[in-house]
């Protein structure tokens, strides 16, 4: 894993376009975390968090782009290709991308709640399955880091006006409980 700023202007251009990904999720209440998959130059897959309105456990960004990116293959197989998430992959996504045997995974805000891209655990790199993914961590740190605490800020202040006016609403991010909603969301990345 590397934290250097190693990263080319390609690379840039394509956590870009998993950052345009994140704010779709934010239009939807979602918490703000978007995935591209990229073969050969072009982009062939695509996601956003959507867990609230699709109500799936499965609507993790890198497990939709994942199932894009098979339907444009036509294969189960990622190889030669490289997945652009905002936010470190889980230990579902994590394990999925392992299936996937994609090549590269390459990160841009560090989790401290679920990240199993070498924070909690690396799955991503465990010598243990018959396939391992290189990782690379930081890249546009700050912009993945920033949408995370825009949308933690903005639903705090939501959460604030809702207790003020004292009535009851379910909301679209209901579930994330104010206790969860972190001070740094980009050391507690939760959406869990
Ligand atoms: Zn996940």
């Amino acid at each position: 894993m590397t934290t250097d700023g190693t990263f080319t202007r390609e690379d840039r251009k394509y956590m870009k376009a998993a950052l345009k990904q994140a704010e779709k999720a934010i239009a939807l209440g979602e918490v703000p975390i978007g995935a591209v998959i990229v073969e050969n130059g072009r982009i062939i897959g695509r996601g956003y968090n959507r867990r609230n309105t699709d109500h799936t456990t499965l609507a993790h960004a890198e497990i939709t782009a994942i199932r894009k990116a098979n339907r444009k293959v036509g294969d189960w197989r990622l190889e030669g290709c490289t997945l652009y998430v905002t936010l470190e992959p889980c230990q579902m996504c994590a394990g999925a991308l392992v299936q996937s045997r994609i090549d590269k995974v390459v990160i841009g805000a560090s989790s401290f709640k679920s990240g199993c891209g070498g924070t909690l655990l690396n799955i991503l790199q465990n010598e243990a399955f018959n396939h391992q993914v290189e990782v690379v961590s930081g890249l546009m740190q700050e912009e993945c880091t920033e949408i995370l605490q825009r949308f933690f800020k903005d639903l705090r202040k939501r959460n604030k006006m809702r207790k003020k006016s004292a009535v009851p609403d379910a909301g679209t991010a209901g579930d994330i409980s104010q206790e969860q909603v972190p001070d740094q969301p980009a050391e507690n990345a939760s959406f869990d």
